[in-house]
């Protein structure tokens, strides 16, 4: 920052996050206006911003119906609402002056004939050229001006240093531009360039930057990536005797997908830094039995491992799975509940504190302070998307200062490739993508709410063959809205279907009831389950072979698939009814044409990605990412994988350029992410 500038103005600079003369260099054109031509004020289109020109006739000031500035100038009325006497002044000296207003925006009809209201605008003596290249507009903050902010730009451009930080051949490789020039021409668009090219942003110039800023991105999470692999981890060997055995007696036979995901995992396991690894999977890809392979070798080591789920009826439900499938071979494993008493917490604290081989199952409970651990080597965390990124870290932190425990992330999200590239980039990840066999699919109707009494003999039907269904409704609570209660269908649903054995499950219910509602229905002893989308994660209950949605409209997309994950599980045909109540808006209707068209959740993540734009997508998600001010992952796919590419190949061969690029364009962003 030049050192004229006042503390003020530093403040503003700073809310963009602009503290050197790179960030300002480096801000670029939100858009660009088009002040190069004049359009005769009875020739504009409307609702179009245009460029118009008029002599200033009269200024004054009037008080209704709100205090404002009227400019009369010949066949134009400008309005301004917030002014300053100076402009008053401006106006008033240009109308005696016989000055020319040329004011930027869009028109529309007034009392007086065509007005403007708020401007842009500047006062010109007859025959000023009019600029001939476009005007660039700023993203910019409360009390800094464009021309301020312009100004600021253009000043820092020729103090910044724009060295190129990619080598020439790599330039070459990806048919990149070169830094400074393109920075140049952004700020100073060369008269006569292509303007839909710049406004598109799918010029050469912003190419270039899109892509500095992809690698930046890539760069600072492959660093820190590279920082925590070069920890120490302890070695987790797959020689041992209780994973031969285990893998000599599994309870099916692994899917390729599997099989392969497994070797990557146990290939981390065995060296001596932590894996950092993401296990993504689909809905029911089997993703808990690959991840239970891993932990026996942590058992094997004489080591403990913390498996941890979001919510407490997931966590019981791999205590059940882990038990069935570990307890005979003898693997001792800890159950970390809320339903414990406070001397059954203390046994199982003390446990883990004992430097003994443990599986520890439980919630984010597993990772208070309280909780000690003498010798983690692994910790499994299951549907990770839903841990914040301070859980993450908290799990980092576990280890103490020394090794660091290996980590097993488990998501049954499906992302984007691109996205999951940026916001998987400090991550190793094994892809299954494969069903079980013998699965037989789910088929998915889309029906209105107004036939459901054939949705209740269906219910009806399929309980007395001995199948199982769910009863998905969206919210518990009275609410203002028409959403119908999960307490209130229970009861009507109790009274239409009387002779059927119905739960409630809601995530107001205590662990223990919950768990034990839950209980019931794997045992058959309940034919319908109904449920909040509590049961949204996770839940494996092969036996249910029928779901209805109700509401389904008023779901999201990521949300549906997963629901609908809950059937399909056995060797039935299983059927997931989306009720969906009339009239649907236009939004819903796409969401509900994408769910009845796809059961990948690949494919489905795309649309979803598509319908409402990766900011929304990645939500919360995103917390804790370097964010993309230019880039946009949906379009600009290709680039991306190139950036990622580049990344790991300027890494290996000039470290010090790969640093002085992640700090060109991120040094100040995680600034003003902590701010
Ligand atoms: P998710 O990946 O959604 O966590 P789970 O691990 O819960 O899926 O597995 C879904 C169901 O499929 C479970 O009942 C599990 O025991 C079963 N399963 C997993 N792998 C196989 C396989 N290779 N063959 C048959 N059944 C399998
Ligand atoms: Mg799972």
């Amino acid at each position: 920052m030049p050192r004229s500038t006042a503390p003020a103005l530093e403040k503003k600079l700073a809310r963009l996050g602009l503290r050197t003369p790179q960030d300002l260099a480096l801000h670029l054109p939100l858009r660009y206006e088009d002040e190069t031509r004049l359009t005769p004020v009875d020739a504009a289109p409307p609702g179009t911003p245009v460029q118009v020109e008029a002599r200033v006739l009269k200024a004054e000031v009037k008080y209704r119906p709100k205090r404002q500035l009227v400019v009369h100038a010949e066949g134009l009325v400008l309005r301004f609402l917030n002014f300053y006497g100076s402009q008053q002044k401006q106006f008033e000296l240009a109308a005696d002056e016989g000055g020319l207003v040329r004011a930027y925006g869009e028109l529309r009809p007034g009392f007086f004939g065509a007005e403007m209201v708020h401007p842009r605008y500047r006062i010109v003596p007859p025959g000023t050229p009019l600029p001939r290249a476009l005007t660039p507009v700023y993203p910019t903050t409360a009390g800094l001006s464009q021309f301020q902010l312009r100004k600021l730009v253009l000043e820092a451009l020729d103090a910044a240093d724009l060295e190129d930080t990619l080598p020439a051949a790599m330039r070459e490789r990806y048919g990149l531009a070169a830094l400074a020039p393109s920075v140049h021409a952004l700020h100073r668009p060369r008269p006569g360039a292509d303007t839909a090219a710049l406004a598109e942003r799918t010029s050469p110039e912003w190419r270039r930057v899109k892509f500095d800023e992809l690698l930046a991105q890539q760069l600072s999470m492959r660093i820190a990536y590279r920082a925590r692999r070069a920890r120490e981890a302890m070695p987790l060997p797959s020689s041992g005797p209780l994973l031969r055995k285990f893998l000599g007696k599994l309870p099916f036979r692994l899917t390729r997908a599997q099989g392969r995901a497994m070797a990557e995992i146990l290939k981390d396991l065995a060296e001596p830094h932590p894996m950092q690894r993401l296990l993504q999977g689909d809905v029911g890809s089997g993703k808990t039995i690959v991840a239970a392979i891993g932990c026996v070798a942590a058992v094997d080591a004489g080591a403990q491992v913390a498996v941890m789920a979001p919510t407490e009826l997931l966590a019981e439900q791999h205590l059940r799975k882990f038990t069935e499938w570990l307890a005979p071979l003898g693997v001792p494993i800890a159950w970390l509940h809320g339903g414990l008493t406070a001397a059954g917490k203390n046994a199982v604290a003390k446990r883990l504190a004992a430097d003994q081989p443990v599986i520890a199952i439980g919630t984010h409970a597993l990772f208070q302070k309280k909780v000690g651990f003498a010798r983690l080597a692994l910790a499994v965390v299951d549907e990770q998307h839903r841990f914040g990124v301070q859980q993450r870290l908290a799990l980092r932190r576990k280890a103490g200062a020394q090794t660091m425990p290996h980590q097993l992330m488990m998501s049954a999200t499906p992302i984007p490739r691109t996205l999951s590239m940026t916001y998987y980039a400090d991550l190793d990840v094994s892809t299954i993508d494969e069903l079980p066999p013998g699965r037989r699919g789910v088929a998915t109707r889309l029906v209105a709410a107004s036939r459901r009494a054939e949705v209740l003999a269906r219910i009806r039907e399929a309980c007395a063959e001995g199948q199982q269904a769910y009863w998905v409704c969206p919210v518990i609570e009275e609410s203002k809205h028409d959403l119908q209660t999960a307490l209130d269908t229970y009861e009507l649903l109790r009274g239409e279907l009387k002779g059927l054995r119905a739960g409630l499950l809601h995530g107001r219910l205590a662990a223990e009831e919950k768990a034990a509602v839950m209980r019931q229905f794997i045992a058959g002893k309940l034919n319908l389950l109904v449920a909040t989308t509590v049961i949204e994660v996770g839940v494996d209950v092969p036996a249910a072979s029928l779901m209805v949605i109700e509401h389904a409209e008023r779901f999201g997309l990521a949300q549906l698939h997963q629901l609908r994950g809950r059937v399909g599980r056995g060797a039935r045909e299983s059927v997931c009814i989306l009720l969906f109540a009339e009239p649907l808006s236009d939004a819903a209707r796409a969401r509900l044409k994408v769910i009845f068209e796809n059961t990948d959740g690949f494919r489905i993540a795309r649309e979803d990605l598509r319908l409402r734009g990766p900011g929304e997508f990645l939500g919360e998600r995103q917390s804790g990412l370097p964010l993309l001010k230019y880039a946009d992952l949906d379009k600009d796919e290709p680039l991306a994988e190139y950036a990622r590419e580049a990344a790991e190949s300027l890494l290996a061969g000039d470290e010090a350029a790969a640093r002085r690029h992640v700090e060109r364009w991120l040094a100040s962003r995680h600034e003003l992410a902590r701010a």
